[in-house]
Formats: C-alpha cells, sequence, structure tokens
C-alpha cells in the first residue's frame, strides 16, 4: 500500500513525523509521502523513526497561486533539500503567513470574534509551518467552533471574508525549482472544489511544459467524475496518476491509505528523479 501524501504537525497535521511513521507501519503501509506544507523539517525525525518494510519518499506540498489567484496546491518529492532557490522560497512563504495570520485574526476581531496571535501560536508545534488550521484549533479550544471543519466552514475557507492570502509562488515557479532541484512534481487534488476556486482544465497544459511530472487523482475531495476528468489528462500527456489519503492525524476525517497510488505508477514517479532518493532502511 504506497500513501504518498500526508501531514505532520511540522505543519498542519497533529501527529509528530515519528508518530506518523509508526502508523504508516502499524498500517501495514509499503511507501509513504511525508508532506508536510511549505517545509521541511520533519524530514529528519521522520528518517530517524523509519525501520524496514516501509519506504519514505520526502517532500512537501508547496502553496502555489496563479496568476488570477488561485490557490493550487503543488506536491514535490525527492528533491534534493540542500537546492537553494527552492528553499528560499519555501521560508518566503512560511515567512509571510505570520503577517497574513495576523490580518486574519484582525478580520475575527473586527467581526467580535475574540481570539488572539497568542492563542493561534499555542497551537502550533516548535519549527512547524503556521496555517489556518492552527487558528481553526484555536478557536475549537476556546469554544467558538466544535472543530475545524466547522471552523473553515464558518470562517475560514478561502471564499470567507476573513480570508487572507500569503506570498506563494505560481504553480510553473513551484515546478521549475522542484525539477531543478532533482525531485518530481504532483499537483495536489486540482479539482477538490469545495476548497474554493480551481484551475481551468487548459492550465495543466502549461504545467505540464513546466515538466509536471503527475496528478493527484484519488482523493476523497475530489468527485468520481472529477477523478474520471483528471484520467483522462493523465493519459493525454503521458503523466503519471497517484492516490493518497492527505492524512492530517485528528484534524480531518481522512484516514491514512484510504485513497492509494498503484505500484507502477509510484515506480514511474520515482524513475523520473534525478537519483535515488526513496529512503530505505
Ligand atoms: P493554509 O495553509 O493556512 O492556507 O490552510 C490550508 C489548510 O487548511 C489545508 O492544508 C488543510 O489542511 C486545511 N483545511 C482546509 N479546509 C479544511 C476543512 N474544511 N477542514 C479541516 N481542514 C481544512
Ligand atoms: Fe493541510
Ligand atoms: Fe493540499
Ligand atoms: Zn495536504
Amino acid at each position: 500500500m504506497i500513501d504518498l501524501h500526508t501531514h505532520s504537525n511540522a505543519s498542519d497535521g497533529t501527529d509528530t513525523p515519528g508518530e506518523l511513521i509508526n502508523m504508516a507501519h502499524a498500517a501495514g503501509l509499503t511507501v509513504l509521502g511525508l508532506m508536510d506544507h511549505d517545509t521541511v523539517a520533519g524530514w529528519q525525525e521522520a528518517v530517524q523513526y523509519l525501520r524496514p518494510g516501509l519506504s519514505l519518499v520526502l517532500g512537501s506540498e508547496i502553496s502555489c497561486e496563479t496568476e488570477d489567484g488561485i490557490s493550487v496546491h503543488m506536491l514535490g518529492a525527492l528533491f534534493d533539500p540542500e537546492y537553494k532557490p527552492l528553499m528560499d522560497v519555501l521560508a518566503k512563504t512560511r515567512e509571510s503567513r505570520y503577517g497574513r495570520m495576523e490580518r486574519i485574526v484582525g478580520r475575527l476581531n473586527d467581526a467580535g470574534v475574540e481570539i488572539s496571535m497568542a492563542e493561534v501560536y499555542a497551537q502550533l508545534s516548535e519549527g512547524a509551518t503556521l496555517g489556518r488550521p492552527h487558528l481553526a484549533d484555536a478557536m475549537v479550544l476556546k469554544g467558538i467552533v466544535k472543530n475545524r471543519e466547522e471552523a473553515f466552514n464558518l470562517y475560514l475557507s478561502n471564499s470567507s471574508k476573513f480570508y487572507v492570502p500569503h506570498y506563494a509562488p505560481t504553480p510553473v515557479e513551484a515546478i521549475s525549482l522542484i525539477k531543478a532541484a532533482g525531485g518530481v512534481a504532483v499537483i495536489a487534488h486540482p479539482l477538490a472544489s469545495l476548497r474554493g476556486r480551481i484551475v481551468s482544465v487548459e492550465s495543466f497544459k502549461t504545467m505540464v511544459e513546466a515538466g509536471m511530472d503527475g496528478i493527484e487523482v484519488s482523493h476523497r475531495d475530489q468527485t468520481p467524475e472529477a477523478q474520471e476528468l483528471l484520467r483522462g489528462i493523465v493519459a493525454e500527456y503521458g503523466i503519471i496518476a497517484t492516490g493518497s489519503s492527505d492524512y492530517h492525524g485528528n484534524g480531518k476525517l481522512n484516514q491514512l491509505a484510504e485513497f492509494t497510488t498503484k505500484p507502477e505508477a509510484f515506480e514511474a514517479l520515482e524513475a523520473r528523479a534525478d537519483k535515488r532518493r526513496v529512503v530505505r532502511k
């Protein structure tokens, strides 16, 4: 079983990287992808906990924004973490998430929702990428909402009046950086329409021309019709279809390995990186 897209508390997941590795072993996964938002901070601990039987694909889910302001998540995996231009962009994104959070909190305060930056920070693990889920957790603790889901539905979605974007590279920039760093690029849940505006089908051509290797097809936020459409695009461009859980610990309903990637697809993906970078013990 191959699950290429999961999160730890190095971003907005709730398990430590070590706990996530232990869970993957217990669940009988053969390959796990660690894809924390805009960071590689969880990599080292994940490698420490890895035991024989599980292969680890290290990566990051890179927050992107198109020229017309649509939010896109690009999974970058098997890249060289020493490649500075990519690390610089991730650092710039992480940095810009603080001012952005202050503005979201400010807008909520103006509307009479009492929540402070200190309460948000209290939900963030040391060194982790700050995101709206940490604000959601702070609101849960205060009893403003029941869970993250409700926080997003009522206050935090991309279409909410409280929403503020942060700096993010374009998808083409992110793909170029991932490829220059020797890795593989797979667009995450591109037709997850519940999250807000989605990219047009035409825009996939530009991303494939920039070097994109695959599309995350099987994902709980994409309808069977959307997945069918994506399979057509994958076939048209001769790229790779992946499937994954997007597990976030108890931050979301998504269960580890609820969707998976076929072994042939994973092998084709791994072969597209410039080196064998999958970690095995
Ligand atoms: P941000 O990175 O701050 O833009 O926040 C985006 C993150 O919020 C995504 O990576 C998801 O993990 C999380 N998220 C989005 N919608 C929901 C939802 N309805 N319930 C729980 N988490 C969500
Ligand atoms: Fe997330
Ligand atoms: Fe995502
Ligand atoms: Zn994700």
